[in-house]
């Protein structure tokens, strides 16, 4: 692949006016900023290239795969929307929708627990998000409250689409990727085990369930200060509904976290099934029984 040479930072500064940081990753920085043209706010993720040599993980290639991806899922209501790309051999710039609101995460250490309203209420948008990724062939793998954007209306945009990959009918994947608290059992024994069979699209439906857990009582199902320890616990499906918290929380979200943190990836429920978990349709029961 030859780089392109047209200076993409002279092309970004020319049509956008950045502001302040929003985020920042291991070798990106994403800014508020401004279309001159119109006056219309955006997200822009600035990737520099040149830090690749110090352990960075952007590639070229890796971030050519990023915008691959995030054109193939795109025109879903929880998805991000990539606006405009600039790119170069040193830099590159992918200009999103910006969420207002940011992240999920941000949001759940500021009211520390989410009521199950409010559970089901993104939860929902998550699953349907990811069923259109898998629909489009793509797993995600890095599924996490910092990774699921809210926007104006506190509606749901799943971004980082970093790690995603596009699978193959029946491909297996074996690569360690993800963040260790979220990462599903399988990608572990994948990476450990001499005769694992991979993993697949069910890594996104495990990290589902993790999000699902912290977001009712503000803290993940497998942590512990050794991260040996979690991991293991994460392999053997180890976590409880014991803290004081869960004694507040009715039996459907648990039911479902149960058939989501299922350590057996074949065994684990589906999105679809998921969706139609009774948790999802005690609101329009509910509904009904007003009218
Ligand atoms: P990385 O691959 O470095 O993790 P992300 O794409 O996850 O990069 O972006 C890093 C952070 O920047 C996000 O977690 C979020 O806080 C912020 N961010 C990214 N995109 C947007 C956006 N469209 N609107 C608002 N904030 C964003
Ligand atoms: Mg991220």
């Amino acid at each position: 692949d030859k780089l392109p040479d047209k200076d993409a930072a002279k092309e970004f500064y020319a049509k956008y006016e950045p502001k302040e940081v929003l985020g920042k990753g291991i070798s990106s920085t994403v800014r508020r900023c401004i279309e001159k043209e119109t006056g219309k706010e955006f997200a822009a993720k600035i990737i520099d290239l040149s830090s690749d040599s110090d352990g960075g993980s952007s590639s070229y290639e890796a971030v050519k795969q990023e915008i691959s991806i995030l054109r193939h899922v795109a025109g879903h209501p929880y998805i991000i929307e990539l606006q405009d790309v600039f790119e170069s051999s040193t830099f590159i710039f992918l200009v999103f929708e910006l969420c207002k609101h940011g992240e999920l995460f941000d949001y759940l250490t500021s009211v520390v627990t989410l009521s199950e309203k409010k559970t089901r209420y993104i939860m929902r948008q998550v699953l349907e998000g990811v069923q259109h990724i898998h629909g489009n062939g793509v797993v995600h793998r890095d599924l996490k409250p910092e990774n699921i954007l809210l926007d104006d209306n506190l509606n749901v945009k799943i971004t980082d689409f970093g790690f995603a990959k596009k699978l193959a009918p029946g491909e297996m994947l074996f690569d360690l990727c993800g963040t260790p608290g979220y990462l599903a059992p399988e990608t572990l024994r994948s990476n450990m085990l001499e005769d694992a069979p991979g993993y697949s699209y069910q890594v996104d439906i495990w990290a589902c369930g993790v999000i699902m857990y912290t977001l009712l009582v503000g803290c993940p199902p497998f942590w512990h200060r050794k991260q040996m320890v979690m991991l293991r616990n994460i392999m053997e499906g180890k976590y409880s509904f014991t803290s004081p918290e869960w004694a507040d929380i009715s039996e459907p979200p648990k039911d479902l976290i149960r058939k989501l943190l299922v350590v057996d990836p074949s065994q684990r429920i589906s999105i679809a099934e998921a969706l139609r978990h009774p948790f999802f349709l005690t609101v329009k029961l509910q509904q009904r029984s007003f009218h």
